[in-house]
């Protein structure tokens, strides 16, 4: 637990990942550009890098607003030596085309995603992902770590596909809180039946993910034209009640979409076919 860390960004993210790298008792250098953000820190036992070049050479966090901020911060400076965990936040090609350059600037390059608020580094409910070569250091005093692969591209694909699952989930209890809340049922009341749902719904997932890894869709429980039956209660009962109904429509246009494609007596996860491609 002792590697000696750096970390580069000490914005609110940073600073929280530098705090809990102090706190497990890991010698830890600092830098940011604004250095006065170091202040607290170094009373709490950091050391300061006077310049950027400082705190590279071992493991070196990055923690920055975007990319292009640490493609300006690093330049053309030469890595080798470091392995550079880049936790900033940004998509897949950014990801592999940082990468590519780390690497030849002579980095050992990880690229990383935090799924988790400042505050909750350090316990186990900050989920950080981790692609790129296999660790050869241990993080876990950040959170949960996974480590998913080589491929550095995926650390940003599983952040977006959790962000997706996170505010698809979130907008379906919304729908279903304000259709309720028309019958004057307020949230509260609704929540634990909506999170009975979600759980239920959770379950199916391994099965469903079975079929969509085998390409084969049989109706074991509804077929996909019976689903979209009940879609359309879905959409009249929102239209009717005056709540926004774009979520229903939408949610029924796919399936529709689907069974014109002549997917009707197939199981929902044949809707795989419609996410695949660019929508309408
Ligand atoms: P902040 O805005 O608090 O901090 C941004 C940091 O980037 C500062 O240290 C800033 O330096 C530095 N920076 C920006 N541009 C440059 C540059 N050109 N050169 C050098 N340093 C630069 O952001 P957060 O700490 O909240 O977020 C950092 C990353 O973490 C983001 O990618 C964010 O998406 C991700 N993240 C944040 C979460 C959160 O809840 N805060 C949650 C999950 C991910 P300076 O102080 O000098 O301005």
């Amino acid at each position: 637990t002792n590697t000696p860390i750096s970390v580069v960004g000490l914005g609110l993210m940073g600073t929280a990942l530098a705090r809990a790298f102090l706190k497990a008792g890991h010698p830890t250098t600092v830098w940011n550009r604004t250095a006065a953000k170091a202040d607290s820190l170094v009373a709490e036992g950091a050391r300061l890098a006077p310049a950027i070049g400082d705190a590279l050479g071992g493991v070196t966090i990055v923690c920055l607003t975007d990319y292009s901020a640490v493609r300006a911060l690093l330049g053309d400076a030469r890595l080798d030596g470091t392995t550079l965990v880049n936790l900033t936040s940004g998509d897949s090609a950014q990801a592999r085309e940082t990468a590519a350059w780390a690497e030849k600037q002579g980095a050992r390059y990880l690229d990383g995603a935090i799924m988790a608020i400042p505050s909750s580094i350090g316990t186990d409910e900050a989920v950080i992902l981790l692609s790129g070569p296999a660790p050869d250091f241990d993080l876990g005093t950040l959170g949960t770590v996974s480590h998913l692969g080589e491929d550095p591209g995926l650390a940003s694909l599983y952040d977006v596909a959790g962000l997706t699952m996170m505010w698809s989930v979130l907008n379906a209890w919304l729908q279903g809180t304000a259709m309720l809340k028309t019958a004057g049922v307020d949230a509260a009341t609704y929540a634990p039946f909506a999170r009975q749902i979600a759980a239920g719904v959770a379950d199916w997932l391994p099965g469903y993910a079975e079929q969509i890894d085998q390409g084969s869709f049989p109706a074991e429980v509804s077929a996909l034209e019976t689903d979209a039956r009940a879609m359309a209660h879905m959409v009249e009962e929102s239209e009717a009640l005056g709540v926004n109904a774009e979520l229903p429509k939408l949610i029924k246009a796919m399936a529709d979409r689907a069974i014109a494609a002549g997917h009707g007596g197939e199981q929902y996860p044949v809707l795989i076919r419609e996410f695949e491609r660019p929508g309408e």
